[in-house]
């Protein structure tokens, strides 16, 4: 079945696992294959032009290589192999934007596939721990097969409702970063069919909100959380900007939204004062999925200024 228009038009984005190789053996490896490199990009633009075997650095994400939108690389070796992770750009920011130390305790709260999950261990370098849950049985089996190809080792994976994760459990007593990407209407997708893209109801939308507003809230009351990074991959306020806006009611006195990566060009809807602090992410204006990343970090001592 023929993609949407605009799926058709954002690239190919591959995320090179620096667990296992690295950007400038990736891009020798395609170059071999007769692909011509044409550097770092220097614009979205420069993306979008992109055509035939040229491949291109790109210009947000370190480890990130951009083929034309047509490229099929799922049979190709360092696929297979766990080099390479074909993950689409604007769901490469929240681990980026999470960025824990090597050697943090960080809890991956709905982690299945897996994606973020190894570009977290890939920060880390697989120094630390990663304790990632999700609630789907057959995604937990895709995502432990995803982990092992691409030599995450230093995770352990729970087959649990992550509400009910004790945030007191001692071993949780070190996690310090938490992602958090839950379930959402997936509205940003644009590789659906046209008959997938109904708009969902304004009551699967209020149950989507209610969960993420309580997967937020519970993330938060980790009692050496430090830094969480809130993405959905959906277009909709409801699950995006008013999901944050309720839960910082809440835990404002602790917690602040972080104006982060200032130089993302596109921006959080102004929901609320401050929600440009927000990234969002479509095809036409960055070349990806529709998507939405929020950043919240624990108010340091003698920083009670709001963002
Ligand atoms: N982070 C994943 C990745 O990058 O590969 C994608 C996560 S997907 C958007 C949302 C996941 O949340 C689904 O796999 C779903 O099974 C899981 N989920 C839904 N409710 C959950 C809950 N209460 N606790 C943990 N996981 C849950």
């Amino acid at each position: 079945p023929a993609a949407s228009p605009a799926a058709s038009q954002v690239p190919r984005y591959v995320r090179v696992n620096t667990l296992k190789t690295c950007v400038d053996d990736v891009v020798d490896f395609f170059k071999r294959q007769g692909y011509s490199y044409l550097g770092k990009a220097a614009s979205v633009e420069e993306l979008s032009a992109l055509s035939g075997k040229k491949f291109l650095l790109d210009l947000h994400l370190p480890e990130l290589l951009v083929f034309p939108p047509q490229t099929d690389f799922h049979d190709n070796v360092l696929y297979t192999s766990g080099h390479i992770i074909l993950q689409d750009k604007a769901s490469c920011l929240p681990a980026f934007l999470l960025s824990p130390a090597p050697g943090s305790h960080v809890i991956d709260a709905c982690a299945a596939p897996g994606n973020k999950t190894s570009h977290l261990a890939a920060i880390l370098q697989n120094k630390g721990q990663i304790f990632a849950f999700d609630v789907d049985t057959k995604r937990l089996a895709t995502m432990n097969t995803m982990l092992m190809r691409a030599g995450v080792t230093a995770f352990q994976l729970a087959q649990q409702d992550f509400l009910t994760v004790d945030p007191t459990d001692s071993k949780y007593r070190k996690v310090t970063h938490i992602l958090l990407d839950p379930s959402c209407s997936g509205s940003g997708m644009v590789t659906r069919l046209p008959q997938e893209e109904a708009a969902p109801s304004a009551e699967r939308l209020r149950a989507l909100a209610g969960f993420q507003r309580k997967a937020l809230s519970h993330a938060l009351s980790f009692p050496a959380l430090q830094r969480l990074v809130y993405s959905t991959c959906s277009l909709h306020r409801e699950e995006n900007e008013a999901v944050v806006e309720a839960v910082l009611r809440d835990h404002g006195s602790a917690f602040r939204l972080v104006n982060t990566f200032p130089s993302w060009p596109c921006r959080g809807l102004a929901a609320f004062p401050g929600a440009e602090s927000c990234l969002r992410a479509s095809p036409t204006a960055t070349l990806t999925q529709g998507f939405f990343v929020a950043v919240l970090e624990r108010h340091g001592d003698g920083d009670a200024s709001p963002s």
